[in-house]
């Protein structure tokens, strides 16, 4: 038996009087539009984090996602929603096993991320994405990023025809604001953003004048709305568009 209320079912293992507390917390931090099976939930006490998202908890749950694609899509969605970057630190694809995705993710101010982008830059082949580093920037301090967050996510999409083949274990404590302008800061640029970049530059922009134009739109676009423009995500810095340039470059080199 499972009490299903709308489009997430619980299982009956869990106790129905303490859904009253945690369903809207399950809606308000799972992107909408999914199919959701919880297998388990708890909720745990706030430890000393300053400014740390106030309900704490940790959960497993299956959603109807069947595709490597449709998980990736998923998860772009659940960092939107939350406004943070979960980086992968463990991952494989296996075949003609029990499942053919298996992935795991640390939030991207937590000590793994942190060691796993040391241990690529060390390898000189490492193309950042979230904090780019330019020769006219000044370089960015890691350690104002790592705060030790031990939020994670492991995501396996399963190989069986049932309903919820994609499995998921998500530990959501972070020790930091979601949406704070610092937080958001980090957050890497969109797709659309970074082909809007492009646009300019093609259209003849240098790295200044693609800044000023796409920043004058954005400040139109969004009424200089604080949370869109401190949002990496929507809002590049200086040193993110210089970065692009210098791709856009390389690419179109002649010879
Ligand atoms: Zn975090």
């Amino acid at each position: 038996m499972e009490l299903i209320l709308n489009n997430i079912s619980y299982s009956d293992t869990i106790n129905t009087k303490a859904l009253n507390i945690f369903d809207p917390i399950i809606k308000n931090t799972l992107p909408s539009n999914y199919k959701y099976f919880i297998d388990d939930f708890e909720q745990f006490p706030l430890y000393n984090f300053l400014g740390a998202y106030k309900t704490p908890f940790k959960t497993n749950y299956h959603i109807n996602i069947h595709t490597i694609e449709e998980s990736k899509e998923w998860l772009q969605k659940f960092m939107d929603l939350h406004k943070v970057t979960m980086r992968e630190t463990r991952g494989c694809t296996i075949k003609d096993v029990h499942y053919i995705l298996s992935n795991r993710f640390h939030c991207i101010h937590s000590h793994a991320v942190k060691q796993k982008q040391g241990k690529k830059n060390n390898n000189e082949s490492y193309v950042e994405n979230t904090q780019i580093q330019d020769i006219n920037c000044p370089v960015e301090n890691t350690r104002i990023r790592d705060t030790n967050c031990p939020a994670t996510l492991s995501i396996q999409v399963l190989k069986r025809s049932d309903p919820y083949p994609c499995s998921i274990s998500l530990y959501f404590h972070h020790n930091h604001p979601l949406n704070s302008s610092h937080v958001m800061g980090f957050r890497p640029l969109s797709n659309e953003t970074k082909s809007k970049i492009f646009r300019l530059f093609e259209t003849g922009h240098n790295p200044g004048s693609a800044y000023h134009t796409y920043w004058e739109q954005l400040q139109l676009d969004y009424n200089n709305n604080e949370e869109i423009l401190a949002d990496r995500a929507m809002a590049p810095r200086k040193n993110d568009i210089f970065y692009l340039y210098k791709k856009h470059r390389d690419k179109h080199r002649v010879g």
